[in-house]
């Protein structure tokens, strides 16, 4: 039997036991720097010649080790492989299915020390975040296990005399999982788990930062009870095999988590029919964000500054769900800004490994060169008020940068730059706020903190995101309880974690029978 769907709940790691546990897991994996990480196709563990350094970027000299990547070659034999495997894992109960999920979960609680110490050092998660990223990835687990078994007995249609009608929800077949880094379990591991549960195979391409987090989801999951062949793992350059794997015949939906360029192109080629595909590829594309907090002259600005600080700057404001801009109403901008800038000066920016740091590193050299050049843009744009400034050179590191009156259709008021940037804007009133927010490409996440209902009532019908925030934070949606997607040009709105998700990779069959 399955108890009803609880989130897990996130370490604070302030104990000594958590600690020592911590650091010790830290010690193993430093101790297996260098190692080796084999592609897992058609049920095998294959090295190739070729092979990715995955680094630590808080310490660029620290090779966490070293990832095979597919060619074209063996993804071909990938998806011969988990077209075959589709045959049989298609046909197991949902029940089984959803039973191989509960006990991946079990695993990595289990195995939680280990997995939150390479978030750490693969992808330079300050040790809370981290946590909360494994939490998150043994929620996706349990609650699509109960999503599945809800949907394995769908309430029967309208019956008409005569006929015996039925409704069944069937896998689509394979499926190409392209996740990102900067939730490099969660998001993983709920977006293969999704398309597993439901009965479909998968090729799964890890984003090339955070190979070793994917194929350790991988080994869990093989542990857990799933067959060969359902997972082919197969981690490579995006743009050398993205688009293959996009355009392939055989491929019969995509599902994608990462930026709008990438989102769009997917989006474009899938639509394009190719030789031999006998369908209609469907794809997801959740992308990216340009999240905005309001905040209202009555607000509790104490609270704000407390929600705006930990929205823009956790994990280096690397989430789609960060806050990029904040829009202050009328004479709450000055004791706003000033209490925002007071609390970021007090941030801590260093390698995770010392578990009191607030912020860690960039996730690696590009992303670091980017918002070094927005922090320039912003300096032309706005007033420069703090950060921004370079951290000690072993690693990815900046300072966290607040820019005051930016005006909304700047370019660091627009563009997502996906690190510890903040732009902060005004505007006259509660309306123009509204507007402000709303008027950029995207539409993933925002937060309004404000007193008066009709402004609250205002934001709620008005502000349009996917995932909308009152008097609190706008990030950290948890499973179950805040379905996460975005409007407009942050993707399909695909939901994750919410009632609605797992039918985005189930078609319904409707079975009529005279009586
Ligand atoms: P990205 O650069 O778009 O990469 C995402 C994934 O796509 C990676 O696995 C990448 O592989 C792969 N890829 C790159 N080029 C491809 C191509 N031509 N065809 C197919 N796949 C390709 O995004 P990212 O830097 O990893 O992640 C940050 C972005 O994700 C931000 O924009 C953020 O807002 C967004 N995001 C959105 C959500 C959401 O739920 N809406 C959640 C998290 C993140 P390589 O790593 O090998 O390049
Ligand atoms: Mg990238």
């Amino acid at each position: 039997m399955i108890g009803p769907f609880k989130n897990e709940p996130v370490r604070q790691y302030k104990t000594e036991e958590e600690r020592r546990e911590l650091k010790e897991a830290i010690a193993q994996w430093e101790g297996r720097f260098g190692q080796n990480y084999p592609l897992w196709v058609d049920g095998r563990k294959i090295e190739t010649e070729k092979k990715h350094a995955s680094i630590n970027p808080s310490k660029t000299s620290e090779i966490i080790g070293y990832v095979s990547q597919a060619d074209r070659h063996i993804v071909d034999q990938a998806m011969a492989s988990a077209w075959e495997a589709f045959k049989t894992w298609s046909r197991v109960e949902p029940e089984a299915r959803a039973r191989v999920l509960l006990r991946a979960a079990g695993i990595m609680r289990r195995r939680r020390a280990e997995l939150v110490a390479i978030e750490m050092l693969e992808a330079g998660k300050p040790v809370v975040e981290a946590d909360a990223d494994v939490a998150e990835a043994i929620d996706f687990l349990e609650y699509y296990a109960r999503e599945m078994v809800r949907l394995a007995h769908p309430p029967a249609p309208v019956q008409i005399p005569g006929e015996s009608n039925e409704i069944r929800y069937i896998p689509l077949g394979v499926g190409v999982i392209i996740p990102p880094w900067n939730f490099p379990l969660a998001i993983l591991t709920g977006m293969s788990s999704s398309a597993i549960v439901t009965g479909n195979t998968i090729l799964l391409k890890p984003a090339s930062n955070t190979p070793i987090i994917g194929s350790l989801f991988v080994e869990i999951m093989h542990q857990a009870g799933l067959p060969e062949g359902v997972i082919q793992f197969i981690p490579g350059s995006g743009s050398e095999i993205g688009d293959y794997l996009v355009d392939h015949p055989k491929t019969r939906f995509i599902s994608f988590t990462g930026s709008k360029d990438v989102g769009l192109r997917i989006w474009q080629r899938a639509a394009v029919h190719q030789e031999g595909q006998k369908w209609l590829k469907r794809v997801v594309a959740e992308m990216g964000g340009k999240d905005a907090i309001i905040v209202d002259e009555d607000a509790d600005l104490d609270a704000a500054a407390e929600g705006i600080v930990i929205s823009a700057f956790g994990f280096q404001g690397q989430k789609c769900s960060a806050a990029s801009r904040v829009i202050a109403v009328g004479s709450a901008y000055e004791p706003l800004l000033e209490k925002v800038l007071e609390r970021t000066r007090k941030l801590t920016v260093g390698d995770p490994r010392d578990l009191d740091v607030d912020l860690g590193p960039i996730i690696d050299e590009s992303q670091y060169r980017k918002i070094l050049d927005y922090i320039e843009v912003g300096k032309r744009e706005g007033k420069h008020l703090l950060g921004g400034e370079r951290g000690p050179t072993d690693g990815y590191f900046i300072r966290p940068a607040i820019f005051g009156d930016v005006p909304p259709r700047a370019r660091i008021a627009q563009e997502e730059i996906f690190g510890p940037v903040l732009a902060f804007i005004r505007a006259k009133d509660f309306d123009e706020a509204i507007h402000i927010a709303n008027d950029t490409d995207y539409g993933l996440t925002g937060a309004v903190y404000a007193r008066r209902m009709e402004h609250l009532e205002k934001a709620r019908a008005e502000f349009h995101v996917g995932n909308l925030y009152f008097n609190r934070k706008c990030t950290g949606a948890l499973v179950g309880v805040q379905p996460f997607g975005g409007f407009n040009l942050s993707g399909t709105d695909a939901k994750a974690g919410g009632p609605d998700y797992l039918l985005n990779f189930l078609q319904m069959k409707s079975i009529a029978e005279r009586l």
